[in-house]
C-alpha cells in the first residue's frame, strides 16, 4: 500500500477561484499604533504556492487563522498586517475581505479577475472553523473552486478549512510547501542516516515524548536541554532546585531514560546551568559549578561545560534534528546557549533538520538559515507528523494505491 497526495501541478487553475489554506499564523508586533509582522519565514513560505497560482491564471483566495481570537471578531487578530506585507512582497494589490464568510467575498470571488489575490479575514473570527462545523465549511466551498493545502503548521487539527472543506471539493491538491515538509521530514521519520543526533529542548517532555519514543529505535544521540532537561536530571537522582520540574514529566523522562539505555542510545544532559531566584530574575544570575542545583536557584539555561559536551556530541553525526530551545532565549542573559547550539549545528557536516518556532527563530535571529537542510514550518504538527500521528489535514488528501 502506498500513500500519496494530489499535486498543486496536476489541478487545471486557469480562471478558476482557488482557495490556498495557508498557515499565516505569523507573530506581529505593535509599531506605534498599528501590527506588523515580526516574523515572516510562513508568509515567505507560502509564496511559491501563490505564485504558481497567479502565473497559471488562477484566482487565489488565501484562507488562515492569526491566534486565538476564541470564535469572535478582534481588531488584535487581524490578517490585515498580514495583507500588506503580502501585498508589498508579491507587488500587487492584495484585498482583505472584511468577512471570511457570506455575501460579501462570495460576490467578490465571481468578480476576481485571473492572477487576482483575495485575503479572508482570521478564519477563526468564526466558531465554525475550530469546531468544524459543515455549515462553516460549505460557507467556505461557496468561495472556490479548487482547494489547495499548504498550511502544513495546521495540517494537525481537523477544523473546518483543512478538514471539513476538502471534503467538500473535488478539485484539491497539497501546495507547494507541504510538499516540501514532506520531501524532508518523510525520510527524517522513516530513515534517517545514521549516526542520528536528536536534540531536544523546550519547556514540556509531555509534547514531546511521543517524539523521543518514536525515534528511539533509530537514533544514536539524544540530547536534551532547556527545561526539559530538569525531569531527567531529577530522574537520574541530581538536585534541580526551583527548575521546572514536575511528577509527571519526571516519570516519563524515567522511561525515556530506560529505553535509552536498553538501547544503547547515548543521552546527553547538561553537566552545569546558568540560574537566577526566580522565573524573570534577570539580576541574580550565576553559573554552576556542577550538575546539582541549590534549593534556592531555578535553571534558566544550559551552561559552557555542557555546550562543549553538546559540540563533541555534535562531530560525528551525519543528521541532526533540533527542536526547542536550550534555554529562557526571549531573554539574553539566558540566551547563550540556544544561540551557541544553532551555531554549532550550523557549522557540522550532518544533514540538518529543525522543527518548532523557538529554534527557528534563534536560527533566523543568528542569520544561520542558510546553513541548514531544512526549516519546518510546523511545531506540533511536525512533531506529531514525525512521532506517526495521522495529520488530518494530510489524510483528508491522501491516494491509497494498492501496491
Ligand atoms: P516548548 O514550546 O515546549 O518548545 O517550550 C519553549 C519555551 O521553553 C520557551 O518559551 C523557553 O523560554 C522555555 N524554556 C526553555 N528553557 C527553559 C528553562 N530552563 N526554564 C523555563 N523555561 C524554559
Amino acid at each position: 500500500m502506498k500513500v500519496t497526495y494530489p499535486k498543486l501541478a496536476e489541478l487545471e487553475l486557469r480562471n478558476k477561484r482557488v482557495f490556498i489554506r495557508v498557515d499565516f499564523n505569523v507573530p506581529l508586533k505593535l509599531v506605534g499604533e498599528t501590527y506588523q509582522v515580526s516574523d515572516a519565514r510562513r508568509i515567505e513560505e507560502a509564496l511559491p504556492t501563490i505564485r504558481h497560482v497567479i502565473e497559471q491564471g488562477g484566482k487565489v483566495i488565501l484562507g488562515s487563522h492569526l491566534g486565538r481570537p476564541k470564535g469572535q471578531f478582534n481588531l488584535k487578530y487581524s490578517l490585515e498586517p498580514v495583507g500588506s506585507y503580502l501585498s508589498s512582497v508579491l507587488g500587487k494589490d492584495v484585498l482583505l475581505t472584511e468577512d471570511c464568510v457570506g455575501d460579501a467575498p462570495r460576490g467578490l470571488s465571481h468578480q476576481m479577475r485571473a492572477g487576482d489575490v483575495m485575503l479572508l479575514e482570521n478564519l477563526r473570527f468564526h466558531p465554525g472553523e475550530e469546531e468544524n462545523s459543515s455549515e462553516f465549511a460549505n460557507k467556505l466551498a461557496e468561495l472556490c473552486d479548487v482547494y489547495v493545502s499548504d498550511a502544513f503548521g495546521t495540517m494537525h487539527r481537523a477544523h473546518a478549512s483543512t478538514d471539513g472543506l476538502p471534503r467538500l471539493t473535488k478539485n484539491r491538491a497539497i501546495g507547494l510547501l507541504v510538499e516540501k515538509e514532506l520531501k524532508y521530514l518523510s525520510p527524517l521519520k522513516e530513515n534517517p542516516k545514521r549516526p542520528f543526533l536528536l536534540l531536544m529542548g523546550g519547556s514540556k517532555v509531555s509534547d514531546k515524548i511521543g517524539v523521543l519514543e518514536y525515534f528511539l529505535p533509530k537514533v544514536d544521540t539524544l540530547v536534551i536541554g532547556g527545561a526539559m532537561a530538569y525531569s531527567f536530571l531529577n530522574a537520574k537522582g541530581f538536585k534541580v532546585g526551583k527548575s521546572i520540574c514536575e511528577d509527571k514529566q519526571v516519570q516519563l523522562a524515567k522511561k525515556i531514560i530506560r529505553r535509552a539505555d536498553a538501547r544503547n542510545v547515548r543521552l546527553v544532559l547538561p553537566e552545569d546551568h546558568v540560574v537566577s531566584l526566580a522565573f524573570g530574575d534577570t539580576q541574580n544570575v550565576s553559573v554552576t559549578q556542577g550538575i546539582d542545583i541549590s534549593d534556592d536557584k531555578m535553571g534558566l539555561d544550559i551552561g559552557p561545560k555542557t555546550i562543549a559536551k553538546i559540540e563533541a556530541a555534535l562531530e560525528t553525526a551525519e543528521t541532526i534534528f533540533w527542536n526547542g530551545p536550550m534555554g529562557v532565549f526571549e531573554e539574553p542573559v539566558f540566551a547563550k546557549g540556544t544561540f551557541e547550539v544553532a551555531k554549532l549545528i550550523a557549522k557540522t557536516k550532518a544533514v540538518k533538520l529543525v522543527g518548532g518556532g523557538d529554534s527557528a527563530a534563534a536560527i533566523t535571529k543568528a542569520g544561520l538559515d542558510s546553513f541548514f537542510d531544512f526549516i519546518s514550518t510546523g511545531g506540533g504538527a511536525t512533531l506529531e507528523y514525525l512521532e506517526g500521528k495521522n495529520l488530518p489535514g494530510l489524510k483528508v488528501l491522501e491516494i491509497i494505491e494498492r501496491t
